[in-house]
């Protein structure tokens, strides 16, 4: 169903939006050495050191930390997982406790001695070799890698551990030279390899998978994120509001390294501690009093205030990418409001927006909308003219109403009497709603949704009337007279009207 392939997009457009996040905010980074305190703070800092302390992954510290205590460690592994939620991590921690010398009997490293500190660190450790596959991932680097390996550790009770990173980068030819030490792996030598994709590890280098314990990690949800920020903040004396964690848990996108280096970035830029406005600034994020505006215009079919309102966010010089990313975000917070679910980790104001328009807009208005912003993305990307494609989906927002009608002509046979909505009034859906309910407390079982309702009406009758509602639904007259007015409002919006494939023309 197109449908669902089109949220599913919209989900893969909010990424690249956020990967946009970063960039933005980020640029001094690039130009700083990876080690300084500066660039680390928050996330260098509270890195864990322990299994235990690994947030969300305990199906996979738990298992390691068990092969540890009983002593029988594999001799590779593929960490596998999306970005940022622990991957390098977990194999620090694991070299951390092969080679610690006051290891605890259940596994767990001390994350104290020398051994401990130097690997935490990632700096200079002979037993611990990391590696960007990235930047080395052809057959020589495999083939000078087999050729360390073969050396034995530094002492008689230590493990050497390669740890690979971003691993799927590795060519078809180095995975062969690698799996020459798989097969047969020298004493005390593991490998742990970690990658976002595993699939193509599979496609370029299948004998190598069935040599490795697979552990996919799960992504890190915004309640978990915001509970380790504030966890973190608290530990530093650092004030945050709820509402601020929650963007920045939100803008990480289940990264909880994202997320500290977020908080490390507005807590540079602010004074003031971490605060709603304090996040937005230093993130480029866009306030949300915006999108409940955009919400309540397209509620109320205000489409000539679409041009203002896309003009005061330009003007603000807003990211159009970014506000698109967050106005998916809020549409489908609004879908799961209209299905009767819960929209997580809003702010309170948005929350109770979302809950005034809960029955202004259909779940299949809103299923259309993410939709169409879905398949606005690949033109949007490369356009010159981004805000003129901005404001032609909000107008298309702004003019959706069929399934209103629907409704409400399926309400007027049903109930006989319910007087048609004025066409351009506000939550026309209110009233079709509310019958449905009286319908619905009414003794005899009558179908909810509009569909079944239909199909209990005799089919006769059914017949004549949808006839009617076509007749008027497909009304050239009156399509054309509400065109030819809004071009004669507004020409730019004409040319835009002209653009769109309107679904109320049809
Ligand atoms: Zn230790």
């Amino acid at each position: 169903m197109p449908l669902l392939g089109g949220m599913v997009k919209v989900d893969g457009w909010i990424r690249r939006a956020r990967s946009r996040i970063r960039f933005i905010a980020r640029p001094p980074s690039f130009f700083r050495a990876p080690d300084t305190p500066m660039a680390l703070a928050l996330a260098r800092k509270y890195r864990p050191r322990k299994f235990a302390e690994v947030a969300v992954q305990s199906h996979v510290s738990n298992t390691l930390r068990g092969a540890i205590a009983r002593g029988r460690v594999a001799h590779g592994y593929l960490l596998c997982g999306p970005r940022g939620v622990g991957k390098t991590t977990l194999a620090r921690v694991l070299a951390m406790a092969l080679n610690c010398e006051a290891r605890s009997p259940d596994g767990e490293p001390c994350g104290e001695c020398l051994s401990c500190s130097r690997i935490w660190s990632g700096s200079s450790s002979l037993d611990v070799v990391e590696i960007d596959a990235a930047s080395n991932r052809g057959v020589d680097d495999a083939r000078e890698l087999r050729e360390r390996a073969m050396y034995a550790p530094s002492g008689d009770e230590s493990y050497k551990v390669y740890i690979v990173d971003e691993a799927h980068m590795l060519t078809r030819e180095a995975w062969n030279a690698l799996l020459k030490i798989l097969e047969e792996p020298p004493p005390r030598v593991v490998f742990v390899f970690a990658t976002t994709e595993p699939q193509k590890i599979a496609q370029s280098a299948a004998p190598v998978l069935s040599r490795l314990q697979r552990f996919d990690l799960k992504r890190i949800g915004q309640g978990e994120i915001s509970e380790r920020l504030r966890h973190v903040l608290a530990s530093e004396g650092i004030e945050g509001t709820p509402d601020a964690i929650a963007m920045i848990a939100r803008a990480a996108d289940g990264s909880m390294r994202d997320a500290l280096s977020f908080a490390d970035q507005v807590v540079a830029t602010s004074d003031a501690g971490i605060t709603a406005d304090s996040v937005r600034e230093a993130l480029g994020l866009v306030a949300e009093d915006e999108y409940i505006a955009v919400l309540d215009l397209v509620a109320e079919k205000r489409a000539a205030d679409v041009f203002p309102t896309v003009q005061r966010l330009a003007d603000a010089g807003i990211d159009f990418g970014v506000f698109l990313a967050g106005l998916a975000d809020v549409l489908r917070a609004q879908l799961a409001v209209a299905l009767g679910g819960e929209a997580p980790g809003v702010a309170a104001r948005t929350r109770d927006a979302l809950a005034k328009h809960a029955r202004t807009f259909a779940p299949g208005d809103l299923l259309r909308m993410l939709g169409a912003l879905s398949e606005m993305e690949p033109r949007f990307r490369k356009s010159g003219q981004q805000q003129l494609l901005v404001e032609m989906l909000l107008v298309r927002f702004a003019l959706i109403d069929r399934s209103v009608r629907i409704e409400e002509l399926l309400d007027e046979i049903r109930g006989g009497g319910a007087p048609p909505s004025p066409p351009r009034g506000p939550a026309p859906r209110t009233n079709a709603v509310k019958s449905s309910a009286q319908q619905q407390a009414a003794p005899a079982p009558v179908p909810a949704t509009a569909v079944e309702r239909s199909a209990a009406i005799n089919p006769a009758v059914e017949a004549g009337f949808l006839e009617a509602a076509k007749g008027r639904m497909t009304n050239e007259s009156v399509t054309q007279q509400r065109l030819a007015s809004l071009r004669q409002k507004d020409p730019v919006l004409g040319a835009t009207i002209d653009a769109l494939d309107l679904e109320l023309i049809d």
